[in-house]
């Protein structure tokens, strides 16, 4: 039955969802109207009761199961390391600090963190939640729930300003522990000065003294080969010990080219959320947010009703451009004495506006999927019908449609003049491979965005 239900929910709370946070679960008992359940996370038990527990309950019910709530256990069968576990929760007394402490800061390798980017500063919407939620699980500093925490998601959207907001919440929350934040390049370039300096071993012991390792945009040690190797070892080493960690990156564990096998599979292996696209209610709630702070930095300046409704509805690229839009707007508007009025803000915002209405060309879909699936660009528009090639160009015509205005027949003439139902009926095979094929849902999601950024 399980199995059946199983299949219902993922109609209904959507694939994303299901395979996030239903497929984890396994059903052990069902008694007196209690349906127990296993979750891998407390994190994840304490998200599914909180928002999956009516859909599970109702399927049930629908599936002729007489259950009235749902519990769901975690097993205690990670081994954690005595140390982890006689560490209290909250901040020890200073009494016990430690002695080995090294000086923080000046021993830690680490980047300096952006004061500006914590938790209060960042906007919570329904493109981020998840991310925001598992950031702030991170920051509350207690036993390790998932390793590593895997952010992704286009430039611009948040991931190191929560990695950021991370570091600071736990240096008040667990001065006790060595946090160590820095960028993979960053990473790479001390491994290289430590090969060269014969101090690897100093090196080694540095990144394996950490209690939490933060690596943003990890993408870019991909096809660094000795980098590589040293990032699984202190990778390995610090999740052995049960220590936190945290990496970000542009895509997908999966996704990323030219990363061996074993970091992907091991990247893998706690808890991957995704940084969607903004929405309009996000920027929207970012641009205000923004907008309080900048009344203090200029008081007086007057802002007109509806700016920051159309600044939210034309600027979609992301929230980098966002707030540099605003900034500009705000020094421009102090700066000749005027309103922020929506003319103020077309007139002084013409470039970020008209980059952000561009629009994806046919021409750069076929370009992009063709090097996606690394294939000729001149076999999307050619004729050969062999599905290594066929399948690609579907995609393309799918993107077409969706991310273009173009008619199909005008798609069907970038295609090497194809017909308007040859269009159409590439389109729909994508449409219908896409929700049983997990992997052509990815590919097509990492092409969308790396089209619309
Ligand atoms: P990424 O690392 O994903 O490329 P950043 O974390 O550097 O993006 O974010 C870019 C800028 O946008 C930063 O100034 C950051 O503070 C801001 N930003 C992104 N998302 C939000 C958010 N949800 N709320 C507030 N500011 C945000
Ligand atoms: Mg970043």
């Amino acid at each position: 039955t399980w199995g059946r239900v199983c299949d219902e929910l993922l109609k209904s709370v959507g694939k994303n969802n299901y395979s996030t946070w239903i497929a984890p679960l396994r059903l052990i008992e069902m008694s007196e109207g209690i349906a127990a359940f296993e979750a891998p996370t407390k994190f994840m038990r304490d998200w599914v009761s909180r928002n999956f527990a009516e859909p599970i309950l109702r399927e049930l019910r629908a599936a002729g199961v007489a259950a009235e709530r749902i519990d769901i256990r975690v097993p205690a069968l990670r081994a954690i390391p005595a140390a982890e576990i006689s560490k209290p929760a909250v901040a020890p007394a200073p009494a016990r600090a430690r002695v080995a402490r090294p000086v923080d800061g000046a021993e830690l390798p680490g980047a300096p963190l952006d004061a500006r980017f914590t938790f209060d500063s960042f906007v919570v919407g329904k493109p981020n939640e998840l991310a925001h939620a598992a950031a702030r699980r991170v920051a509350e500093g207690g036993p390790v729930t998932f390793n590593p925490l895997f952010l992704y998601g286009g430039v611009g959207l948040g991931k190191t300003h929560l990695m950021h907001a991370i570091a600071h919440e736990l240096q008040i929350r667990r001065p006790d522990l060595r946090v160590l934040y820095l960028s993979a390049e960053q990473f790479m370039y001390r491994f290289v000065q430590a090969l060269r300096e014969r101090q690897i071993m100093d090196f080694k012991e540095l990144f394996r003294s950490v209690d939490v390792l933060m690596v943003d945009d990890v993408q870019f040690i991909a096809g660094k080969d000795s980098t590589q190797e040293e990032f699984f070892h202190t990778f390995n080493a610090l999740v052995d010990q049960g220590k936190q960690i945290v990496i970000s990156a542009d895509r997908a564990p999966g996704e990323i080219k030219d990363l061996e096998e074993r970091i992907k599979s091991r990247l893998q292996c706690g808890l991957v959320v995704d940084l969607h696209p903004t929405d309009y209610e996000l920027r929207l709630g970012i641009l205000q947010t923004k907008t309080e702070a900048y009344r203090a930095q200029y008081p007086g300046l007057k802002l007109a009703p509806g700016v920051l409704e159309f600044l939210a509805h034309r600027i979609t690229t992301n929230v980098r451009v966002l707030e540099g839009a605003l900034t500009r707007l705000f020094a421009f508007a102090s700066l000749v004495g005027r309103e922020i009025t929506l003319d103020l803000a077309q007139e002084c915002l013409t470039d970020i506006l008209r980059a952000s209405d561009r629009k994806v060309s046919i021409e750069e879909i076929q370009r992009k999927v063709a090097e996606h699936y690394n294939v000729r660009l001149s076999d999307m528009i050619g004729p050969k019908r062999v599905r290594t090639i066929a399948r690609p160009r579907q995609v393309a015509m799918y993107l077409s449609k969706q991310l273009t205005t173009r008619s199909l027949p005008e798609i069907g003439r970038r295609f090497g003049g194809r017909d308007h139902t040859t269009i159409m009926h590439g389109i729909r095979k994508i449409e219908e491979l896409k929700d049983g094929d997990r992997q052509l849902a990815e590919d097509i999601a990492l092409l969308r965005r790396l089209l619309e950024s």
